[in-house]
């Protein structure tokens, strides 16, 4: 069910008493003014809320209205409105604005800075470990916010932070263009984007991250007030910097991205089943051997079940001999079921996308970056631990780097991980989708033993963490998500949110002077 539209301007009755004790405290210190954007005058106010909030704020004080689409928990589409994907986490915010254009999200933001109410930004809802939303909090939630424009002379596209993967890889593709992103089409844009971004055209493109040249963002600013600022080579570069790999909910709702984009007409894509486990080794190493390492244009993925492991390549503008030819010291190993196909990028992607309602409810991962090849002892451990996968869904996941990934594009990236081979993630995957919490799930607590246990096994062979699927518990994770990035994003971070508006558990903190 769609959540139930409602549009309307909340009044006094909707605060709080710890807003009530805040405004008492701050009452007086001048009018709320949003620059950029002003805050929405609130139109349908009644005189008896107006004459409130004069008393509370001083008769030249205006509140922020929420503006937008509102869903709250009386609402019918409650419900959809607050369940992300990965249902191992549930939150019960206290309203969900759906922005419908940037002075929604202006309001949003200054709005809970005067109420002192706990926010968090929302596009795909994909966050692995929920952190997109929050229990008693203001979830401003950009996904609906899907222009585009494309100038294909200039070869850019500014599309609205809302789309999906694969609202945006279709839309490129019905003109020829592309960008990388991840291979999940329900994976918002911005969401991948702004931690960097990773898929089958990485080798090729670089990272999400690398295209982004320029983005709008609504930023804190002043002790309530919120406005909206433009990040690109020219305007504040240290910000557009800080997006292009550490952007996810730290310096401001990101509502635009602009982006170079690259001509594609055509990929060739190919996929091998092997039944089982028992060529792991070989076709492993085989795929470290040579897949890091081919024509740029090749983009792999290892997925390795208890009872099956499989090969995904695309190969961009690239003929299907060719990719056979590239991928001919893997596909030799053992008898696997191969499968190819040549089409526009938008169609091959489409076509690859498995509906949200078949995949399992809850999901833990643990992101790891790796330098040297795996040793056979390595490659050893995955076997033995996807034997006693919790279910058949899990999966140890690779993705091979090199390429274009080892350049940095024009004004560098926070995203650090140039040096990778290849990325992996142990993965557990189970439950079916309901209302119901993941954490009451019977297997919950053996798919969480079994993710810790094999990602520690794993730790001689890594080195680093990824943003995007971010690792709860782990020490030095500022140093594994950014490396020596890290002392640089604090102090942008200090410059555009010295308040830590934007926080949760693994945010960055600002620099203290
Ligand atoms: C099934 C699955 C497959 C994946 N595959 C890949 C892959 O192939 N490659 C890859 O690189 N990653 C992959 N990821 C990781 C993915 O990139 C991250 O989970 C991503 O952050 C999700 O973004 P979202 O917008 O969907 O999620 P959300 O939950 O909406 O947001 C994720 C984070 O980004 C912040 N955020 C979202 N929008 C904005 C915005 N507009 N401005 C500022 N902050 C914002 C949120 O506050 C939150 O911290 C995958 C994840 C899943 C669950």
């Amino acid at each position: 069910m769609r959540p139930l539209v409602v549009e309307r301007t909340w009044t006094m009755n909707d605060f709080s008493r710890r807003r009530l004790l805040k405004t008492s405290a701050v009452a007086g210190v001048g009018a709320v003014a949003v620059s950029g954007v002003a805050a929405a005058a609130a139109p349908g106010a009644s005189a008896m809320t107006e004459a409130s909030l004069s008393e509370v704020y001083g008769a030249e004080r205006p509140s922020a209205k929420l503006t937008g689409r509102i869903v709250r928990p009386h609402d019918p589409g409650y419900t959809d409105a607050r369940l992300g994907w990965d249902q191992l986490f549930s939150h019960y915010p206290l309203v969900i604005v759906f922005a419908q254009n940037t002075q929604d999200v202006v309001n949003a933001l200054t709005w809970a800075r005067q109420n002192d109410v706990a926010l968090r930004i929302r596009s795909g809802r994909h966050s692995l470990e929920g952190w997109s939303n929050v229990d008693s909090g203001l979830v401003i939630d950009i996904s609906e916010l899907k222009s585009v424009h494309i100038d294909s002379a200039a070869r850019v596209a500014t599309v609205g932070a809302g789309l999906s993967q694969l609202e945006a890889v279709t839309t490129l593709a019905k003109r020829n263009f592309a960008v990388t992103t991840g291979t999940e089409g329900t994976v918002g844009l911005s969401g991948a984007t702004l931690g960097g971004g990773f898929g089958f055209l990485t080798r090729w493109l670089g990272m999400a991250c690398d295209s982004l040249i320029g983005a709008e963002v609504v930023v804190a600013e002043g002790a309530e007030c919120a406005k909206v600022i433009k990040a690109d080579l020219n305007n504040n570069s240290d910000l557009l910097w800080a997006l292009r790999g550490a952007g996810n909910g730290n310096f401001g709702i990101v509502t635009s991205l602009t982006y170079k984009v690259a001509p594609l007409k055509s990929v060739t894509y190919v996929q091998a089943t092997w039944d089982g486990i028992g060529d792991l080794r070989r076709v492993f190493d085989a795929w470290q051997r040579t897949a890091l390492h081919a024509d740029d244009r090749l983009g792999t993925q290892l997925e390795i079940h208890r009872n099956q492991t499989l090969l995904f390549a695309v190969l961009a503008e690239g003929t299907p001999a060719e990719a056979k030819k590239l991928l001919r010291p893997i596909l030799s190993v053992g008898s696997p079921q191969v499968s190819v196909q040549v089409g526009n990028w938008g169609e091959v992607y489409s076509g690859f996308q498995i509906p949200t309602e078949n995949e399992p409810a809850n999901w833990k991962f643990y992101s790891q970056f790796t330098r040297k090849p795996f040793p056979g002892k390595a490659i050893d451990v995955i076997s033995s631990f996807m034997r006693d996968a919790p279910t058949d869904d899990s999966n140890f996941f690779t993705q091979a780097f090199g390429g274009a990934v080892r350049r940095s594009p024009r004004g560098g990236t926070a995203f650090p991980h140039r040096d990778a081979l290849f990325y992996s993630e142990p993965g557990a995957g189970w439950g079916t989708r309901s209302d119901r919490p993941g954490i009451c799930d019977p297997l919950t607590p053996q798919a969480q033993a079994w993710i810790a246990e094999f990602s520690q096994a794993m730790r001689p062979y890594v080195d680093g963490a990824y943003v995007n699927v971010p690792n709860v518990g782990m020490q030095d994770w500022e140093t594994a998500y950014w490396r020596d990035n890290f002392d640089r994003l604090r102090k942008i971070k200090a410059k555009y949110d010295p308040h830590n508006v934007f926080q949760y558990d693994q945010s960055i903190p600002p620099a203290s002077c």
